[in-house]
């Protein structure tokens, strides 16, 4: 398949986009399917003077992206409802390393597939 004009780079082996000639200049990224985490959330506020929770199950999606032409990959975490946050590379992997300073045990997590839905 011939990629578009604009393409400056190969799409990385994680891209899933089928590029168009006519892409908007702001979605010429390469982006990989993504993978919907099941997630119970919790949002803490005040109504008068009481701090209240809100329980919501719902999903995160866990993902990466690339803009054409660009070296560094973002690590993207959102809601699909227009929260999230797209942290590097780097950054993403001193979160790793935060967790298990916090003794959130990666590996125990790897073999609880229950626990991250994955
Ligand atoms: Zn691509």
């Amino acid at each position: 398949m011939s990629r578009p004009s604009w393409q400056v780079t190969e799409c990385p082996a994680w891209c899933v986009v089928e590029h168009q000639e006519d892409d908007h200049p702001d979605d010429r990224t390469h982006r990989d399917a993504g993978v919907d985490i099941p997630v119970v959330t919790r949002r803490r506020h005040y109504e008068r003077d009481e701090l209240v929770a809100d329980v919501e199950c719902g999903y995160f999606t866990l993902g990466r992206w690339q803009r054409d032409g660009e070296h560094e990959v973002w690590i993207s975490l959102g809601d699909n409802d227009s929260h999230d946050f797209e942290v590097g590379r780097d950054s993403f992997l001193r979160l790793i390393r935060a967790m298990e300073v916090l003794g959130l045990d990666i590996e125990v997590l790897r073999g609880r597939p229950e626990l991250i839905g994955f």
